[in-house]
């Protein structure tokens, strides 16, 4: 069971970059340009994300279209943009979402602009910032893609989330 007022923190040391810094030698170059997201091995999949963490704020759908709120999952954490509950995360959020092909094409569109999943499935390229054309976990937040250095409540604050609604460009 989940207590708010339990602290919870990231479960282990993980440094992002080594992801882009060790990628097994079976995955192919630029396999993002010429592979369909269902025919990606497990290990492909995985280096798509960028870890913007945009996928953890909390969102309202009104009148049928999704809208983002700068309200986040109370188990994110903000400036890594990870989560602190990764392997537990679907038992102590039951609205946690597994990023699969059906959240991807689900409609109204609920993942950020800026999801390489969602470019992909949509026949856009990977933008010049993702940690694939750059091999830098760090570029993300370089380019201001992530949401560290962004206004952000936590969602234990919450009261009434249409309080909080934002219209930035990449969600
Ligand atoms: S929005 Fe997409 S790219 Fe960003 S953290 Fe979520 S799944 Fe990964
Ligand atoms: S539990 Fe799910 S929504 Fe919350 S921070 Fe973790 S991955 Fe994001």
């Amino acid at each position: 069971m989940t207590s708010q007022n339990q602290t919870y923190k990231l479960e282990e040391e993980y440094d992002p970059q080594s992801r882009f810094d060790n990628i097994p030698p079976e995955i192919e170059p630029e396999f993002w340009k010429h592979k369909k997201l269902e025919d990606m091995s497990k290990a492909e999949w995985e280096l798509l994300c960028d870890g913007c963490g945009k996928c953890c704020l909390n969102k309202l759908e009104i009148k049928g279209k999704i809208k983002f709120t700068n309200t986040y999952c109370r188990f994110l954490d903000c400036q890594s943009c990870l989560c602190k509950i990764y392997p537990h995360r679907f038992e102590k959020v039951p609205d946690c979402r597994d990023i699969d092909l059906a959240a991807i094409r689900e409609k109204p569109r609920w993942l950020p602009k800026t999801c390489a999943y969602w470019l992909l499935d949509n026949g856009y390229d990977l933008p010049s910032w993702h940690p694939l054309i750059t091999k830098k976990a760090a570029s993300v937040k370089e380019a201001g893609m992530d949401l560290s250095n962004r206004p952000l409540v936590c969602e234990t604050e919450v009261k009434d989330y249409e309080d909080y609604l934002v219209d930035w460009e990449d969600l």
